[in-house]
């Protein structure tokens, strides 16, 4: 059987940047330290972090004093302003791509555009992009359906996508939203460079391989949409958390089998999965593992 292996199969720059953050002040500050939720989308990371010090909460009225973690999503700045007011120390891990698209809708609404933002209204990088610019004049816009809605007469219009969207369907949105009544439109492509490597590879190995396996927490985004891409390139594709996930059926009378991992996901998941595979086949001699290297 040949492994073909995403080059991404590790946490992005964000996530590693981030994770790097907290771990340096984890060993070196005075807690407690708290992430008002999951700092990122991967429950076995967030484990490892919590049994190190890391307390996920889901709410500011949760605690009396402490760091507060602004995760690498961002935070929306009503909730900065509480955890400020309730006297928290903060430590800001924010993704600077992210912050980059906070910017960008801040800049948009002080010069008064009505903002479209392509995304996943409950994700909380989109969260605080609505915080960021104000609710009044944001609109979350997750399939070009949505758009009929929109009255944009008149209107000077900013559009920003959530930093893990899939390219495509962006572009997708983009062209129905061209169709619609304006004054004038700026488009800022904020889909960042590591998503948009990782879901060109997935699809590359999806194509070429008879089975593929994303590794990625269930509630992460870039995962899911690397899972979405993978079976629209046509390969049977299975999203798991980790290697004991993976089913034994799945490997029968395969070939070829395709490995990619989400932005939350480290490279020792990855790794387990891999071992997991030869493992389920019995005979390592029988088994290649391969870096793609099409991209
Ligand atoms: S996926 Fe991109 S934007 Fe999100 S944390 Fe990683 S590098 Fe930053």
């Amino acid at each position: 059987m040949e492994i073909k292996l995403s080059k991404y199969c590790d946490f992005c720059f964000g996530v590693k940047r981030a994770s790097g953050l907290i771990e340096e002040a984890l060993e070196g500050a005075k807690g407690p330290f708290y992430s008002l939720g999951p700092f990122i989308h991967n429950p076995r990371v967030v484990e490892k972090f919590s049994q190190k010090g890391l307390k996920t909460i889901s709410s500011l009225r949760d605690i009396k004093g402490g760091t507060l973690v602004i995760r690498s999503h961002g935070i929306s700045p009503n909730v900065l302003k509480k955890a400020k007011a309730l006297g928290l120390k903060l430590l800001d891990v924010t993704c600077p791509n992210v912050k980059k698209s906070q910017e960008i809708v801040s800049f948009l609404a002080r010069q008064n555009y009505k903002i479209i933002i392509v995304g996943d209204k409950t994700h909380p990088e989109v969260k605080s992009l609505i915080g960021t610019c104000g609710a009044s004049r944001a609109f979350v816009v997750n399939r070009s359906e949505t758009l009929k809605k929109l009255k944009l007469k008149g209107a000077r219009v900013g559009v920003i996508a959530q930093t893990t969207q899939s390219k495509i369907k962006y572009l997708k949105i983009l062209t129905k939203l061209l169709e619609k009544d304006f004054s004038e439109i700026k488009i800022y492509n904020t889909i960042c460079e590591d998503t948009l490597s990782r879901q060109k590879e997935a699809s590359l190995i999806a194509r070429d391989v008879e089975m593929m396996l994303i590794l990625g927490g269930k509630m992460s985004a870039n995962s899911r949409r690397l899972t979405q891409i993978s079976r629209a390139s046509g390969a049977p594709t299975y999203h798991i958390e980790s290697a004991s996930q993976i089913k034994p059926e799945w490997l029968k009378r395969k070939a070829s089998v395709g490995v990619a991992g989400g932005a939350s996901t480290p490279k020792w998941i990855v790794t387990e999965a891999v071992k997991k595979i030869i493992q389920e086949r019995g005979d390592s001699s029988k088994c290649s593992v391969k870096l793609n290297k099409k991209i």
